[in-house]
């Protein structure tokens, strides 16, 4: 299948008091039209930095270092800022988390849609927007009458429906959905995801899906990364990774989920995530890895395939 997103060496700062602090080291990852792929990993692991450099919405005190982002052919570092924003929303969007605060509060929903189209010179003819929203309402499983209401009108999961409907308005190929069910109830959640999937399926994009829920994660995606301090750790299919993780870490991850056949405690995973701008040398693992060896404290693994579209940055994988 063609590959539509192709990142390269992607290296990723942040500058503090006490000097830059690498937030995204040497990430490379590609997807393919049409494919569901993960990223997870705790929180300030680079996950969502990853994210927004993508979309190239990295603002300072941050800045791409280095590397390359290919969406369909195109280097986007090489675009201009105009030529950028065009490509945002068109060819790639955003569904963020956190809809309320994405959404404008003194807008309606209507005028919001509105104005994303009208920004990329797509506005429908006159007398034609209204059913042209109500069908991208329609998409994501929202009523008409949503079209007139604000923000505060709608529930936690109408919001991110809404979020959704903006995304998708100029049918973009790829969507990085980052985090969009945080703060949703389970129930809400599936239901999310639910239209999220459906809508990806019937645009035939690709979807990136950002988030530390590893259970969520798992029932969607085709391909799942798993970050650890601004890394990849670990890319696999997503059935390979669940019966056979070969990370420390990711087996440490799969291992903390609930699971209606287990009995007893959950095993969560010792220590902290360490500070990124103290990471330990060698393997940034290695104080919290039960099969840490001397060579882990030295040297930094390399991710390497390990199997047929596995990689692995572990020196024993
Ligand atoms: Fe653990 Fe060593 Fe592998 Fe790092 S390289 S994950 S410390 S075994």
């Amino acid at each position: 299948m063609t590959v539509v997103l192709r990142v390269a060496n992607l290296c990723v700062s942040y500058d503090h008091p006490r000097g830059a602090v690498r937030a995204v080291e040497d990430v490379s990852f590609s997807l393919r039209a049409g494919e569901r792929f993960g990223l997870a990993g705790e929180s300030g692991s680079g996950k969502s930095t990853i994210a927004l450099a993508l979309l190239r919405l990295i603002k300072p005190p941050g800045r791409i270092d280095s590397g390359s982002v290919w969406l369909d052919g195109a280097n986007l570092s090489e675009l201009s800022e105009d030529e950028m924003r065009r490509l945002r929303l068109a060819s790639i969007a955003l569904v963020p988390q956190g809809s309320m605060n994405a959404l404008n509060p003194v807008l309606r929903i209507q005028e919001q849609i509105a104005d994303a189209l009208a920004d990329h010179g797509a506005m429908p003819l006159a007398g034609a927007l209204d059913a042209n929203v109500r069908d991208l309402l329609g998409h994501v499983g929202l009523p008409a009458d949503v079209a007139r209401m604000y923000p505060h009108e709608l529930s936690g999961g109408m919001k991110q429906r809404a979020c959704i409907a903006i995304a998708i308005c100029l049918r973009p190929r790829v969507i990085i959905a980052d985090e969009p069910t945080s703060a949703l109830d389970v129930v809400v959640q599936r239901q999310v995801m639910a239209t999220l999937g459906r809508v990806q399926q019937e645009l035939g994009a690709a979807v990136i899906l950002v988030g530390h829920d590893m259970g969520l994660i798992a029932q969607f995606v085709d391909r799942l990364g798993i970050m650890y301090a601004g890394r990849l750790i670990e890319v696999a299919p997503i059935a390979e990774i669940i019966r056979a993780p070969r990370h420390p870490y990711t087996q440490m991850l799969i291992a903390s989920l609930p699971s209606l056949r287990g009995k007893g405690m959950m095993q969560g995973i010792p220590g902290l995530a360490p500070l990124l701008r103290d990471l330990p040398p060698g393997c940034a693992f290695h104080p919290r890895c039960p099969r840490a060896a001397p060579r882990c404290r030295e040297e930094r693994p390399e991710l390497r395939e390990v199997a047929d579209g596995v990689v692995v940055g572990c020196h024993f994988a």
